[in-house]
């Protein structure tokens, strides 16, 4: 039976030990979970990122020796070990985190596998252990600070989804990449604020959903609408290239999603018969499945 670690990198580090495809004992974090600061990881460089990483691997790892691999989930472009890009953690840019990692938990006495991968597809693995089958193919749209895109099984390429194009108006410039009309432009959270400066997301919908007339609810009911659209744009966009299947929405912004509105909306762009047999769910962003995710990927890739 395969004892892995699983990491997540995001405002925190989260790390967990996982025994066949299970969580076992607590999550341990930093900074604790108690603590409502998203800011200190953004500003550690990358030398104290890994540090610190490796500092929750040892007290997870505790007493146990026979550790086979550590995955390490991250939000950003990962390509053999080395973070290509990052738009939330600017830092790690260039950063070779599989090589670093696995020199700092030597020189701590624990020679082991690393494996980095993009955060999206650990959660995608992470529920293909949990409520699918790892012998299933999911692809996962994941809400958040920015817009993520995972599948499992893993696949060559880059898959930033979040960053599909789904509009061609030259004003839809707030992608946290710097590029023009990406999804993520107009679904991620950091996006919204951006484009309603004197409201919060949360309000928005809030407005949307009340009713009523006047010019604020107007202007949030259209954005609602646009929101959904861009999401199922983006799902067309995955249909017809990657064919029909099952669709996972998650991420602290699912609560948001209207499955009716999206349902319509996709059905509308998805006309192929041979492409309708696609399924759309909202589940759970649990820290569980994201740190199990990123250990089955680790254990997959160390074989
Ligand atoms: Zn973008």
């Amino acid at each position: 039976m395969a004892k892995t670690i699983g990491v997540t990198l995001s405002h925190r580090v989260s790390v967990g030990l996982v025994l066949d495809h299970k969580l076992v004992g607590p999550l341990h974090s930093f900074p604790t979970l108690d603590v409502d600061d998203d800011s200190s990881l953004v500003e550690l460089h990358t030398e104290g990122l890994v540090r610190t990483i490796c500092e929750q691997v040892r007290l997870v790892v505790g007493d146990h020796d026979d550790i086979s691999a550590v995955g390490v989930a991250l939000p950003g472009i990962v390509k053999h070990g080395v973070v290509e890009d990052s738009p939330n953690l600017p830092q790690l840019k260039g950063a070779r985190i599989a090589e670093l990692l696995g020199a700092e938990l030597r020189n701590h006495g624990l020679q082991t596998f690393v494996h980095v991968l993009n955060d999206a597809d650990g959660v995608a693995a992470g529920l293909a252990a949990t409520i699918g089958k790892l012998d299933s193919f999911i692809r996962v749209w994941t809400l958040g600070i920015g817009i993520g895109y995972g599948r499992y099984p893993f696949g060559e390429g880059v898959w930033e989804g979040g960053h599909t194009i789904v509009t061609l108006d030259d004003k839809e410039n707030y992608c946290g990449c710097g590029g023009r009309g990406h999804i993520e432009g107009i679904m991620g959270h950091r996006a919204m604020r951006l484009r309603f400066l004197d409201m919060e997301p949360e309000e928005v919908f809030a407005i949307a959903r009340k009713g009523g007339s006047g010019k604020d609810v107007a202007r949030c009911r259209d954005f609602v609408r646009l929101w959904h659209k861009a999401l199922a744009a983006g799902t067309a966009t995955q249909i017809h290239m990657g064919g029909p299947g099952r669709f996972l929405i998650t991420g602290f912004n699912a609560k948001y999603v209207d499955l009716a509105m999206l349902k319509d909306y996709i059905h509308q762009m998805v006309k192929m018969s041979p492409l309708q047999s696609y399924a759309l769910e909202i589940v759970d962003d649990k820290p569980e499945t994201r740190i199990i995710g990123s250990a089955v990927a680790a254990e997959q890739a160390a074989c």
